[in-house]
């Protein structure tokens, strides 16, 4: 399931570059392109969801294995006194891409 208009689609299916640090059969893994963090990654379920409002039991098993995959990506990607995650819910929250990611932010001295 895609949306051929949605950005984290394109990078899924690599019609725009991205730089990609972990992908698996669920989930995808690659840079922020304007980190905000020294570390940024965004987390992303291959599936297109565009909201965590639209999660229901079954989806919610996706964002359960990409909880727990996170932490092993981060500590591959350096992180490893910490980092924070962060879902942007919908306009108010400043949700600029309709296709659900957890931001992971690290690597602060
Ligand atoms: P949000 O505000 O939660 O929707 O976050 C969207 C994030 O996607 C922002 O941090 C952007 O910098 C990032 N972003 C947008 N386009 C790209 C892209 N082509 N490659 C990597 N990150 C992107
Ligand atoms: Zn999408």
């Amino acid at each position: 399931m895609f949306d051929n208009d949605c950005i984290f689609c394109k990078i899924i299916r690599d019609e725009i570059p991205s730089v990609k640090v972990y992908e698996d059969e669920k989930m995808l893994v690659f840079k922020d392109v304007e980190p905000k963090a020294k570390v940024h990654l965004l987390a992303i379920p291959k599936d297109h969801f565009k909201l965590l409002s639209e999660m229901n039991e079954d989806r919610a098993e996706l964002l359960k294995y990409m909880l727990l995959k996170i932490p092993e990506i981060a500590a591959a990607n350096g992180l490893k006194n910490g980092y924070r995650l962060i879902v942007n819910q919908g306009d108010d929250a400043g949700q600029t891409v309709f296709h659900l990611h957890i931001h992971v932010l690290g690597g602060e001295t």
